[in-house]
């Protein structure tokens, strides 16, 4: 989950999506161990379409009531449950609070649709497992995607940059894109803002989840493993209800062993899905979102393709990874592939390659053998190591000369080769001879659940990894590694969009003293002490490193000279305020800050973090404690 401080700064920020009005003063009432029913329904009362709300609550299907109730009495909240009042109110109120938005591409009316689809979904397959009451499963379906309409709010313009990436999609591949950029999910803010609504653990953990339940540990006999497959599958009943026709039986077939694994029969799941169609029709009157004609479940054809047509299918629809370091070489096997009908993926190097391909799971990967980091060969050997990489189909791309790079590549685990300059009949055609005899059962296999879990562990284990290498074992803060590579892409970024950049280079004051006075470990414990007071104060799109010893660099993106110092004077304050301890020491620190904004005379980021660098020895100069900005 997303960390206490930057969910706190999410929040003081206002741009979260929460409750508001006489919603928030009816779950405040909620939450007091002592409220009584007749208190909560006066709030209530002030509010006629949320007393509309519950009654229609109180009338579905699902609490079974021989007679419509028309009235909110103590009688009808007690059927419900405060419970489950509380968080329909909730989701009553934020859909109403967020109908429309400032993110580009993000369809608010069909996020909330979407969002009342998997509520029924997953209530109705709750019920069917008894998995939690009823009323819980609709706000838990509700708000399972919650984080995106909070990351549409927090990050308009970048989360609908990444949107369009996705294809527009709300898919795994933007979760993925999410936590390379944000270096969080919409699954962590969900959860973060559901625990703040007080919803209990076993909810947020579904959400969390629910995406990718096989990497959850739960007991398979807990109502937690129950709970999250609910959710899973009440996700992906929703999801089918937005695919072309011609897709969704095939798509179907494939839920039918989840259902069963929660003790649904086949036939049950889509009569289950008909009766969900039914209701999102209903709720999405009384919520008064859009609803499209979806054809029923028990309508869809089911027949599974024949696993033989879905393998000579797949072969003419591969996803292909080019790794070569020369651009014209990528565009022209991108243009070749891509015309051939298959899914191209370029990047211009090895280290590039392994993350690519844990992210796009390609079943070929073409490589060229000498390039700049890591070359061919150790991508090679990175992708043979891995389950993952063991699957793909390797070719490299050579020089009709070079016999020894070629053993070495095929020694190392490639497939095949292809001498360069590449021919496109050749390459078609060696491709898909190798594919014949190599390919049908990898590419059936990445049909399979199994492997999509292991892709998911690789994916996982290898931002692991990554941040491992990438942050500095003291503070936790990024190294100085990492701090080079993302101070070079912001500055391409910058480029492009035309927008400012700044870094800010902190030394700290006199820090040899606190080595000489008390000792190397308190020096330590004060370095980590002052990088969380840098973590704390820095702002959502800061990149805050440790630069070297007791220096730091805070690369501030979108921010120009002004909005730099002014963050540079917060921590300068935020340091002299406040007393580290260590081991019963109480020391108080300063700071020295150099500022500087890329500027059209800096050649380059060494030159923008010299200048950093000289605005700090001024500043050092000018006694310390001070902040200054670069000439
Ligand atoms: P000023 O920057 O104000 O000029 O004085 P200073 O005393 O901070 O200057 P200097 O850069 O000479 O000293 C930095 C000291 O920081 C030297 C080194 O022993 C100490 N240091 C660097 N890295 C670490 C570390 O990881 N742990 C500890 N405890 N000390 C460190
Ligand atoms: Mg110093
Ligand atoms: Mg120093």
């Amino acid at each position: 989950m997303i960390d206490a401080a930057k969910f706190t700064e999410f929040k003081v920020s206002g741009n979260l999506p929460s409750p508001e009005g006489s919603a928030l003063k009816v779950l405040e009432l909620c939450q007091r161990d002592n409220v009584t029913l007749p208190e909560i329904i006066q709030v209530m009362r002030v509010d006629p379409v949320m007393v509309g709300r519950v009654l229609k609550l109180a009338n579905s299907a699902a609490f079974g009531r021989p007679r419509p109730a028309v009235a909110l009495t103590p009688d009808i909240l007690m059927s419900v449950g405060i419970q489950s009042v509380r968080q329909v109110v909730l989701a009553f109120s934020l859909i109403s609070g967020n109908r429309q938005g400032r993110c580009p591409g993000f369809n608010y009316e069909a996020f909330w649709s979407h969002s009342a689809a998997t509520g029924v979904a997953t209530q109705l397959l709750g019920a069917a497992t008894r998995a939690a009451p009823p009323a819980e499963l609709f706000t838990v379906g509700l708000l399972s995607n919650i984080g995106r309409l909070a990351l549409a709010a927090l990050y308009p313009v970048r989360y609908g940059e990444l949107l369009a990436q996705a294809g527009g999609q709300l898919s795994a591949a933007l979760t993925a894109l999410e936590m390379e950029d944000f270096g969080h999910t919409h699954l962590d803010i969900a959860a973060a803002m559901m625990q703040d609504w007080g919803l209990p653990k076993l909810f947020t953990d579904a959400v969390l989840f629910h995406e990718t339940p096989e990497l959850a540990d739960f007991d398979a006999a807990s109502r937690s493993y129950r709970l999250v497959r609910c959710l899973h599958l009440g996700a992906r009943m929703t999801d089918n209800c937005f695919m072309p026709k011609q897709e969704r039986g095939k798509e179907f077939f494939k839920l039918l062993p989840l259902a069963q694994t929660l003790g649904i029969a086949n036939g049950d799941l889509a009569k289950l899905g008909d009766q969900m169609l039914r209701e999102w029709i209903d709720w999405s009157t009384l919520l008064e979102i859009a609803a499209h004609e979806v054809a029923p479940f028990s309508t869809l054809d089911v027949t599974p393709e024949s696993s033989v047509t879905v393998a000579q299918e797949a072969l003419k629809h591969l996803t292909i990874l080019v790794v070569d370091d020369d651009p014209t070489v990528r565009l022209l096997l991108q243009k070749l592939l891509t015309a051939a009908g298959h899914t191209v993926h370029v990047v211009g190097d090895g280290r590039e390659g392994l993350a690519q391909a844990a992210r796009c799971q390609p079943q070929v990967v073409i490589t060229d053998l000498l390039m700049p980091h890591c070359n061919g060969f150790q991508l090679i050997q990175g992708l043979r190591q891995t389950e993952l990489g063991r699957s793909i189909y390797i070719m490299v791309l050579t020089t009709i000369d070079d016999e020894v790079r070629l053993a070495k590549a095929l020694d190392l685990g490639a497939d095949d080769f292809i001498t360069k300059p590449v021919e496109g009949k050749l390459l078609q055609a060696r491709l898909k001879a190798g594919m014949q005899t190599f390919g049908e059962q990898q590419v059936l296999r990445h049909e399979h659940e199994e492997l999509r879990r292991r892709l998911q562990e690789l994916s996982i284990a290898n931002q692991r990894a990554r941040e491992a290498a990438l942050t500095d074992d003291l503070t936790g803060l990024y190294n100085r590694r990492y701090a080079m590579e993302r101070l070079a892409q912001e500055w391409a970024e910058a480029e492009r969009s035309h927008r400012p950049l700044s870094v800010l280079m902190l030394d700290v004051d006199h820090f040899k003293q606190v080595n000489d006075q008390h000792g190397h470990d308190v020096g330590d414990a004060v370095l980590r002490q002052f990088a969380d007071t840098l973590r704390r104060f820095s702002r959502a799109q800061d990149v805050t490193c440790r630069f070297g010893g007791e220096e730091f660099l805070v690369i501030t993106t979108d921010t120009a000279l002004d909005g730099a110092l002014l963050l540079a004077e917060r921590f300068r304050m935020a340091v002299e305020r406040k007393a580290l301890t260590a081991t019963g020491i109480s020391l108080h620190l300063t700071v020295s800050i150099g500022v500087a904004e890329k500027r059209v005379t800096h050649a380059n980021i060494d030159q923008l973090i010299k200048a950093a660098d000289d605005a700090l020895y001024r500043a050092k100069h000018h006694g310390r404690n001070h902040v200054e900005a670069a000439a």
